[in-house]
């Protein structure tokens, strides 16, 4: 199904045609409005009518988080403040949030690409819409919630959480989908499950879109079964407009990113250096409609790699691999790389592993996984526990290269979190 089918199947050329006269428009906007570009563009002897081509875009300056902070709260504000109709803030982990404008246009596309992303996986007027994402300033929820009214669902503006009222909702409004955290999701399933709850047999809930933080395959498959329903992944930042910057489609291999309101780019995070087609590497991004606050090559941190062959659906705009992590997410545990979704690949895969876990790093470079066990499966020997933790620690060392210590714990007792989920503490005293 498709919300606008002309644009979303637009032959490359065409698409390629109009993503560089609206890179064109861009550059004259913030050459002309945001004193921040207009000082990059003179130190790096560029001008706005040396962008002929989609490959002049390499002439311009990268843009960074730190840039976007040294600029709070006006600074890279490209419209009279008057013309500012929103304003959201990233979470942020120190210091300063960063500041997000919306012009009305930047509000209605925000909307636009959400409808475009829902209705890609089957959404339509008759849904109903449990929207789980946090409301504030984030834009995960605002965002979502606007575009689903543009679809035409009734939306619930539940927000995470209370997980109570959130099955009564979903049983009185009969919900068919949710937008939601991939931790809250593993959470309101063991809720679910705990309180007797068949989702496919009590519920209407038929699809999931799940996003906001990285999560694996294997997440994405106990999410799937937890909550009897199809789940979609979706991507975005609160820099692009927020959620609807890529989604997945009904054949849920890769996320269609909407090109034609943002240019892709994929470098060797250490060089700025391009990387070789379908390789990994940061995403960078530049925004092609944006008025309030246009962003030139934004470096998002976020892992993932351009599928290049084109999708069964039909749609032209191209698929980005699920996001494997945050290039700042690594840690460097005894001299050894390692991501966190490393370790939560090889957890999610193994049978008898539950939904939660926490990485602890301590002392002089100390790393203990301590994983929940599932919910069924355990008939309390001891044996079938330390063969567990030792498959565990055994299949982690052939991921990450050391070998950490694991702690197998009931199901229920780390943390969960409403938001984004901390999958690392580091004590270490190093
Ligand atoms: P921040 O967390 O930087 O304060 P946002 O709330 O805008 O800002 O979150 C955006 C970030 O969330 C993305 O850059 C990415 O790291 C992460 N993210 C969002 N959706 C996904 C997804 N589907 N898969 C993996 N990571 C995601
Ligand atoms: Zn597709």
């Amino acid at each position: 199904m498709f919300w606008d089918r002309k644009i979303e199947t637009l032959d490359r050329p065409a698409l390629e045609q109009l993503q560089l006269q609206r890179l064109q428009k861009t550059v004259r906007r913030v050459a002309a409005h945001v004193p921040f570009y207009r000082e990059k563009f003179a130190e790096l002897g560029v001008r706005p009518r040396d962008i002929h081509s989609l490959d002049d875009l390499r002439r311009l300056p990268f843009t960074t988080s730190a840039d976007l902070r040294a600029n709070y709260p006006t600074g890279l504000l490209a419209v009279p403040l008057d013309d500012a109709l929103r304003l959201h803030t990233s979470s942020g982990t120190t210091g300063k949030p960063k500041a997000l404008f919306f012009s009305r246009q930047d509000v209605d596309n925000a909307a636009e690409l959400c409808a475009r992303s829902f209705v890609m996986s089957g959404v339509t007027k008759k849904d109903v819409f449990q929207n789980m994402m946090t409301y504030g300033m984030f834009t995960g929820a605002l965002v979502t919630h606007y575009g689903a009214e543009k679809v035409g669902c009734l939306v619930i503006p539940a927000g995470p959480g209370n997980s109570e009222r959130q099955l009564m909702l979903m049983q009185d409004f009969r919900t068919t989908f949710i937008h939601l955290t991939p931790s809250y999701a593993l959470y309101l399933a063991t809720f679910l499950e705990k309180h007797g709850v068949n989702p496919r047999r009590d519920l209407a809930l038929r699809k999931a879109f799940v996003g906001a933080e990285p999560y694996t395959e294997g997440t994405c498959r106990k999410i799937e079964h937890g909550l009897g329903l199809d789940v979609y992944n979706s991507y975005g930042l609160s820099e692009m407009n927020g959620p609807g910057v890529a989604f997945e489609c009904e054949q849920k291999h890769g996320m269609h990113l909407w090109e034609d309101h943002f240019l892709i780019e994929i470098i060797n995070p250490a060089t700025g250096e391009p990387v070789k087609a379908g390789e990994p590497g940061e995403l960078v991004l530049t925004t092609l409609t944006r008025e309030a606050m246009p962003l030139l090559r934004y470096r998002t941190r976020d892992i993932t790699s351009i599928i290049t062959k084109p999708c069964r659906c039909g749609r032209t705009h191209r698929r980005l691999h699920r996001i494997t992590g945050r290039s700042d997410d690594m840690l460097i545990v005894r001299g050894v790389n390692i991501y966190p979704q490393q370790i939560e690949r090889v957890l999610m895969a193994q049978s008898g592993v539950g939904r939660n876990y926490l990485i602890s790093l301590e002392g002089l470079d100390e790393m203990t996984i301590k994983v929940e066990l599932a919910e069924a499966g355990f008939e309390g020997q001891v044996e079938q526990l330390v063969k567990l933790q030792s498959q565990l620690a055994e299949k982690l060392r052939t991921e990450i290269l050391i070998k950490p210590l694991v702690q197998l714990l009931p199901p229920g007792s780390l943390p969960v979190s409403e938001g984004k989920t901390k999958r690392v503490i580091d004590n270490r005293k190093l």
